[in-house]
C-alpha cells in the first residue's frame, strides 16, 4: 500500500490508480520499452523501472510548495548541444552540435526522417535526459545545473508533455485522468475544478465522465493535452501528437495546439511527420542526421 507523506507523493492503490504499476509488453523490443519508460516518466515525474521493465516499481515524487506567479516566458537556448548513445564502434550521435534559439510564445514544429534526432531533442528540452554535451537553458534554467528536485519541478511545473500514445490510464475517466497530473505537483488547488476547466478548455465538458474506451482516438489526445494543460506549462512538447490520428482528426489537435499558443500563450514545440498541416508555426526546425539543417535561430 503506498502511502501519501507531505514531501513526497506516492500513491494509494485505494484510488484507482493501480494502473500506474506501469505494465509493460514483454514482447515489445527493447527500444519500443525504453521509449515507453521515458515518455510515462515525463508524465509521472519519477518512475523507476525494475531491470526488467516488469511492473512499476517504485514512485516517488518531489513536490513542493505551491508556486506563487508563473513563469513570464519560456525561451529555449541550446548551445553546441551533442548527444551520444553508446559508445566506441556502436555509437550514435543523436544530436551533433546544435545550437537553437526558441522564443517565447513560438510555435515550432521539427521535422526530420526517422531517426533523425527528433525525439532526443525534445528529451533535452523537458528535461527528461541530462547526459548530453554543450549547454541548455529552458525557461531560465540551465538544465544540468538542476538538483534531481529542481529539475523534477522544472517538469512538472513548466513543461507538458504529449505524446502519440495518449497515455490515459484506462479504469480512470476523463477527468480522473487529468486530476491524476495533480498528484506530481504538490499544488493545494481543487483538483476537481481544475480538471474541470482544462477539460472544457480542450472541447471535452461533456465527456468528462467517460472512460477513455468510450472516447475517439483524437477525444483521447485532447485528454492528453488538457493533463499537459493541468500545471499551467510555460512550455508544451508534443512527441508527434497526431501520429495515431486521421488526417482530419490531426488537423483539429493542431488547431487546439494553435489556440493554445495564440490564445493562452503558451509555447509549443511539436515534433511532427506532417510537415503540411503545421501550417501555422511561426517556425519550422528541421533535423537531419543530428544536425539542425534549417530554422535554427528563433
Ligand atoms: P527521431 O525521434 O527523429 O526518430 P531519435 O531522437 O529517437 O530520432 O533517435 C535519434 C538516433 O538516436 C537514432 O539513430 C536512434 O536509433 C538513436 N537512439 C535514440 N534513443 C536511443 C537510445 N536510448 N539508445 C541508443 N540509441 C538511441
Ligand atoms: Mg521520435
Amino acid at each position: 500500500m503506498w502511502t501519501i507523506s507531505a514531501s513526497r507523493l506516492i500513491l494509494r492503490r485505494s484510488e484507482g490508480l493501480r494502473a500506474l504499476w506501469w505494465k509493460d509488453n514483454s514482447r515489445a523490443s527493447p527500444a519500443a520499452r525504453t521509449k515507453r519508460s521515458t515518455e510515462f516518466f515525463a508524465l509521472s515525474n519519477r518512475v523507476v523501472f525494475p531491470p526488467s521493465y516488469g511492473m512499476l516499481s517504485a514512485m516517488g515524487v518531489v513536490s513542493s510548495r505551491v508556486r506563487k506567479s508563473k513563469i513570464a516566458s519560456a525561451v529555449v537556448r541550446l548551445e553546441n548541444v551533442s548527444r551520444v548513445y553508446g559508445s566506441g564502434g556502436g555509437a550514435t550521435h543523436a544530436l551533433r552540435d546544435v545550437t537553437l534559439d526558441i522564443g517565447a510564445g513560438a510555435f515550432v514544429k521539427v521535422v526530420g526522417t526517422s531517426g533523425s534526432g527528433k525525439t532526443t531533442l525534445l528529451n533535452i528540452i523537458g528535461g527528461l535526459d541530462t547526459s548530453y554535451a554543450g549547454r541548455a537553458v529552458v525557461a531560465g534554467r540551465d538544465l544540468r545545473a538542476l538538483n534531481d528536485k529542481a529539475l523534477s519541478r522544472f517538469r512538472n511545473r513548466t513543461v507538458g508533455f504529449v505524446f502519440q500514445h495518449f497515455h490515459l490510464l484506462d479504469h480512470l475517466d476523463a477527468l480522473q485522468n487529468v486530476a491524476l497530473a495533480s498528484f506530481f505537483s504538490g499544488r493545494e488547488e481543487d483538483s476537481r475544478q481544475r480538471a474541470e476547466e482544462v477539460l472544457a478548455r480542450v472541447g471535452l465538458k461533456d465527456k468528462m465522465r467517460q472512460l477513455p474506451g468510450q472516447l475517439s482516438g483524437g477525444q483521447k489526445q485532447r485528454v492528453a493535452i488538457a493533463r499537459a494543460l493541468y500545471n499551467r506549462p510555460a512550455l508544451i512538447l508534443a512527441d508527434e501528437p497526431t501520429g495515431n490520428l486521421d488526417t482530419r482528426t490531426s488537423g483539429q489537435i493542431i488547431g487546439l495546439f494553435e489556440r493554445l499558443n495564440a490564445e493562452d500563450g503558451i509555447t509549443v514545440v511539436a515534433v511532427t511527420h506532417e510537415d503540411h498541416l503545421f501550417r501555422r508555426a511561426t517556425r519550422g526546425v528541421r533535423l537531419e542526421d543530428g544536425r539542425v539543417v534549417e530554422g535554427r535561430e528563433a
